[in-house]
């Protein structure tokens, strides 16, 4: 059985045993629903897998107003895009699937720029 717990950061994390929500979430029904059945559909194992990986990619390049709104009016729940983060309960955490998807921008951002200057200069 997985456990469900609201705490006041982040959007929503799967850690295997336990689902932790931003304790917000239950104000918004439909996106509080969405967000849930998005973290059932992990693998409830410890370490990432391409599975989650790609689960995550679809969930962040897929546009939701909901979460926008949700995340500019709940700062707290920033946290969300942080690869790495701590909590007293769980000591560092890192988020494997954030730290790719930054590297991946970082990357295509590094690309785009030395193109740029190649191309400018
Ligand atoms: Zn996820």
């Amino acid at each position: 059985m997985v456990e469900i717990k609201y705490v006041k950061w982040g959007l929503a994390n799967n850690f295997g045993d336990t689902i932790e929500l931003n304790k917000h979430l239950p104000k918004y029904p439909n996106l509080h629903y969405r967000i849930l059945q998005h973290e059932l559909h992990h693998d409830f194992k410890k370490k990432t897998t391409w599975k989650d990986l790609k689960h995550d990619i679809k969930s962040f390049a897929t546009y939701d107003k909901e979460r926008l709104i949700f995340f500019t009016t709940h700062p707290s729940a920033w946290v969300q895009l942080f690869p790495i983060w701590y909590s007293k309960e769980r000591g560092i955490i890192i988020d494997d699937a954030c730290l790719i998807m930054w590297a991946v921008i970082l990357l295509v951002d590094i690309i785009i720029t030395i193109l740029a200057v190649k191309w400018w200069f």
